[in-house]
Order: C-alpha cells, then sequence, then structure tokens
C-alpha cells in the first residue's frame, strides 16, 4: 500500500462538501491522511479534476449467468479485444467482457470499487472464482433471494425473525453483501409457466405476494441492520404500463424504520420500469410519475439502468421476462431454473437507434437522471450490460452535463424519442460536483460504505480518480465531446495510494478486496432455522448441505463486515 500525495487538483468530494477547490490529497499506507510526510511521492495534478474513485452499484460481472452470455454471444468477443501486454492478460467482449479485461476497463474509468448485482446462492462459489479473477476493484456480491423456498414459507407463516436468521444464515453461506431481489415471486413462478403480474398475484404452492416478499425482506434486513437497503429489481421489469407498478413498489415499505442514514429501497434500473401505453406503438415514457414520487417519498433510491442505444447482452435472475424479450425479438436465448431459489436468462438486445422503443428507453433513462431533483437519490447505471455496457458511462455523464448533445442526439435517432417523453423540454445540465455524487458518492453512501469509500476525508480509503479535465477552460454544456473523452480515461487511477492507471494505461496490476456481510445468530431460533436448513435440503436440493457454504478461505482477499445481529430472537 502506497504514501503518495496529489497536489493542485481541483477536488470535487461532495461527502465532505468539497466543490470544485484546489488542494492536495495526502494518502499514506492506502488510507487519507492529514500529512503523508516528506518522502511521500508526489503526482502535480494542475488543472486535472480530481474525484473519490468511482463505485459501482449495480452491474453483472460476474457469474453464471454472466458466463453463458459469453458462451452465446461469440459475436461480442470479436467486436472488442485487448491485446496482452507486459503488465495486462489479453481479453476479449464489448458488451460482456472477460474477467480480467472488466477490471481492467473499470480502472481506466476511473472505477476502485464495484458491485456485481445478482449472485444466485446455488453457484456463489462461480460468481466468487469469477470475482476473485477481476482485478484492480474493491467487489462484492449481491445474493438473490426472490424465489427462494425457506424465505417464503418463514414469510408466508408470518415468522420475521425466522426469515432474518435465515437470511443472515444465506448471506454468511454465499458470502453475500446485500439482499437482492429479481421479480419478486415471479421468478418462482416462472418454474410453473407463470409470472406474478401484479403486486398483489400470488405465488403458486406458496400463496405469498411480491407485496409481502417484499416488505417482508425490508423488515428482515433492518432487523439485521445491514449496510445497504434492499435492492429490488421490481416486478413487470420492460412491459407496457409497468409504472403503475413501480408507483404501488414504493409505497410497499412505508412505515418500516431505519436506524441506518440511507433510504430502506434501493430500486434498480428504474429506467426499465418506467413505461406506459398498452402496445409498443403507443409505448411512450413515464419517466416523470416514477420521478415525482422519488421526489416526494423517504423510502427510495432508484439507480437509472439507462439506455446507451448499443447492440447488448441483456442478463437477469428474471426468467419470464427474458422468455418475452425473446419471443419479441426472436434472437437466441437461454433460460434456466435453479432449484428452489431463482431463474435466470440470457439474449441479446440490438437498440438501435433507428427505431422507436429504443430510443424512447434512451430518452427515459435520462429523463430520470435529470427529473429527481437529488442527485443523492438517482445514481448513475446501465444495468451492464443490460441497458449497455459500463464502458459507456463517459457519454452518459456527457449527456447529463449537456443539453446541447441530447439535442444533437435527439436529431440522429427516432423521432419518437422527443414526441413520446419529455426529454427535449428539460433544461437542467448536471455540473461536476453532482456527476462525483451520481458515480460514486452517492453510491457509496447508499451502500453504506460512506466511512471509507466514495469520499476523500481523513481515514477514507486512498481510492482516487484524476481525469485530465481542465474545468476553467471548459464549458461542459458546449464542449460535450471533451467531457466525454476526458471521462473515457483517467490521467491517474490510484487504489490505496497506488497508482494503477497512469495516462489511460494500467501501470500496475493488483486485486481487491470482496466484501460479504457476517450477520451471525446465535441461541435458540438458530438451532430451529438450522434443523429447518438441513431436513429441506435432504428433501429438496441436489447438492449436501455441506458443500454448500463457501468458508471465507475461498475467497481471494476476503473482508468481512460484522454485523451485530444477536438482538434478533433474543
Ligand atoms: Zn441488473
Amino acid at each position: 500500500m502506497g504514501s503518495l500525495i496529489i497536489k493542485n487538483g481541483t477536488v470535487y468530494d461532495p461527502i465532505n462538501s468539497i466543490n470544485g477547490e484546489r488542494m492536495d490529497i495526502h494518502i499514506k499506507d492506502g488510507i487519507i491522511v492529514e500529512n503523508a510526510g516528506r518522502r511521500a511521492k508526489k503526482i502535480d495534478c494542475s488543472n486535472k479534476i480530481v474525484m473519490p474513485g468511482g463505485v459501482e452499484i449495480h452491474s453483472h460481472m460476474a457469474g453464471g449467468k454472466v458466463n453463458a452470455g459469453r458462451l452465446l454471444r461469440p459475436e461480442d468477443h470479436v467486436k472488442f479485444v485487448m491485446p496482452k501486454t507486459r503488465l495486462t492478460r489479453s481479453g476479449s467482449g464489448f458488451s460482456i467482457p472477460s474477467t480480467f479485461m472488466t477490471g481492467y476497463l473499470y480502472s481506466k474509468l476511473g472505477y476502485t470499487t464495484g458491485m456485481t448485482a445478482a449472485m444466485v446462492p446455488l453457484t456463489a462459489r462461480h460468481t466468487h472464482e469469477e470475482l476473485d479473477d477481476i482485478p484492480m476493484i474493491d467487489k462484492g456480491a449481491y445474493t438473490l433471494t426472490d424465489g427462494n423456498w425457506f424465505i417464503m414459507r418463514y414469510l408466508k407463516d408470518g415468522d420475521i425473525e425466522k426469515c432474518a436468521a435465515f437470511t443472515a444464515w444465506l448471506l454468511n453461506a454465499t458470502k453475500g453483501l446485500v439482499i437482492k431481489l429479481t421479480n419478486p415471486g415471479g421468478t418462482e413462478a416462472w418454474g410453473w409457466g407463470k409470472n406474478c403480474r401484479s403486486l398483489d398475484d400470488p405465488v403458486p404452492y406458496f400463496d405469498i405476494t411480491p407485496k409481502e416478499i417484499i416488505r417482508g425482506l425490508v423488515e428482515v434486513n433492518e432487523i439485521l441492520g445491514l449496510p445497504h437497503s434492499v435492492h429490488l429489481h421490481a416486478n413487470n421489469l420492460g412491459r407496457l404500463g409497468n409504472y403503475e407498478t413501480t408507483v404501488d413498489t414504493f409505497r410497499v415499505p412505508n412505515g418500516i424504520k431505519t436506524d441506518k442514514d440511507r433510504q430502506i429501497l434501493h430500486v434498480t434500473h428504474a429506467q426499465f420500469h418506467a413505461y406506459g401505453g398498452d402496445t409498443w406503438k403507443n409505448f411512450e415514457s413515464k419517466a416523470e410519475d416514477i420521478a415525482k414520487v422519488v421526489n416526494k417519498s423517504d423510502n427510495a433510491i432508484i439507480d437509472t439502468g439507462n439506455v446507451t442505444l448499443d447492440n447488448t447482452t441483456t442478463m437477469t435472475a428474471d426468467g419470464p421476462m427474458e422468455y418475452y424479450l425473446q419471443s419479441l425479438t426472436h434472437l437466441k436465448w437461454v433460460n434456466r431454473d435453479v432449484e428452489l431459489e431463482t431463474a435466470p436468462g440470457v439474449t441479446p438486445f440490438v437498440y438501435s437507434p433507428k427505431m422507436p422503443t429504443p430510443a424512447i428507453q434512451w430518452a427515459i433513462g435520462l429523463e430520470l437522471g435529470l427529473l429527481v431533483k437529488d442527485p443523492w437519490k438517482v445514481l448513475m447505471t446501465t444495468d451492464h450490460p443490460n441497458a449497455g455496457p459500463f464502458t459507456r458511462y463517459p457519454r452518459i455523464i456527457a449527456w447529463l452535463m449537456s443539453r446541447h448533445y441530447r439535442e444533437e442526439t435527439l436529431e440522429k435517432i427516432n423521432e419518437a424519442a422527443g414526441r413520446r417523453s419529455g426529454i427535449s423540454s428539460i433544461d437542467r445540465e448536471y455540473d461536476f460536483n453532482e456527476i462525483a455524487i451520481v458515480t460514486r458518492a452517492g453510491q457509496a453512501k447508499a451502500l453504506g460504505f460512506a466511512e471509507k469509500k466514495g469520499h476523500l476525508g481523513i481515514g477514507a480509503d486512498g481510492d482516487v480518480a484524476v481525469y485530465d479535465i481542465d474545468t476553467k477552460n471548459i464549458d461542459p454544456g458546449r464542449d460535450f465531446r471533451e467531457i466525454e473523452k476526458g471521462f473515457s480515461a483517467t490521467a491517474y487511477t490510484i487504489k490505496e495510494g497506488e497508482i494503477l492507471v497512469k495516462d489511460g494505461e494500467i501501470v500496475k496490476v493488483v486485486f481487491g478486496r470482496t466484501y460479504w456481510v457476517n450477520s451471525q445468530i446465535d441461541g435458540k431460533l438458530k438451532e430451529e432455522v438450522l434443523k429447518d436448513i438441513e431436513y429441506d435440503f435432504k428433501r429438496y436440493y441436489s447438492v449436501n448441505l455441506a458443500n454448500y457454504p463457501i468458508p471465507e478461505e475461498y475467497l481471494k482477499r476476503p473482508e468481512e463486515l460484522k454485523i451485530d445481529a444477536t438482538r434478533v430472537g433474543a
């Protein structure tokens, strides 16, 4: 871990209310300090932007369906190839880059932390093996709980404490960081060729509704005191008229309290959930309706899921959605059922700018970013690779910062985007401080990492991104191409005080930590739940219980977050 002084940069550090001040940042032994000492290495960052390292809150970068996507799409590999260098391995893939390349690409953009958004418990071992092969960034994985038989049964029985104890066990067994819900109830219904099309649509044989699953797990999340909120991919993703379900979803956790400095529900890739219309001919944006609710709500935060108008690969644990999508496109498709847990699928999608639907989807993502007033409540993502690859972040930044750029794009794409969304009437342009919030500070705060990540205050990890953008000589509204270029490759990416990227080239390869939460529960409750687990593993699972949990030693560089959940069942 290095010692370093970053001199004279123009610093944007929203968590510490530093907005474009010229100052030095000192790092010693990997941590930000007051004074790194005279012997520390110095780099001059005059006329450059200095921000905390980027934090990715929702990306599909590792695991079974990511790998299935790679196998499904050889054509994606040839579109983008990275040759081997003295330091780095070779890699390929435009929308689904190979593991090593994923780390290199994030690092070049200035990201130092990244979360993989959906880990199937049964194949968690594979997810961690892939995560271990992603260099350069700190990581974590969200454990899928949407169609989990234990969870649905405990919630049906109204036994919230047992549900909390089981969830703690599951996070521990899978070395997961976050409770993830994908189309709650719908993925289990899919096993019967069905879906849950409203919040009150019961899951076959379990007789529990999506609303009960969401509310139950938000309660569990707060009982356990987990750092992040429940991370929800809401029901009816990608469906016409789905904004009504989304609006209802925001209300589900009403009244549940948290003692954390964050919202209690994270609704992910909201772009896919802000659709109006009842046929694809009258498909329209309902971003305004969603933004209105988010502006008013104390419950929820969203990330955008911006469509980047690319040929990409969609992948989600939402199996019924992938089936529906391929029935529209007739492109190749894989789906699978994971026993007792969930049902992921993968299919390519071409967001052709000349077609009305993708053009409107592009507008919706940006509208959400611009209509939600508080940038801390609307984080920038592409749901990589679902709405586009994360490598397009610089372009989204430029769209957010320049009305002119949005107008130029609107002229080139299908005219439906202008007619069936409100994008052309929005004047707002982000400033650099807001960009720092929606790409790192907001993510760190939402993840409960704001002590160590997403800022440059004393005691934070020495993770820094330096961009070659001279704020005094640039007007982002006009010079949007410079903005996109400036954010495309860092002047420096610094991780724990060490320079990993210099002038867009990787100069050092490191492996980050994998964060997971250890919320052990003791006593009688634990015994009872373990008995249930043992019994049902013998009856239903095709694996032995002893082979299911992943030992901590299995991970390359595990970082345990100890959670005191002893009050559960006490
Ligand atoms: Zn996702």
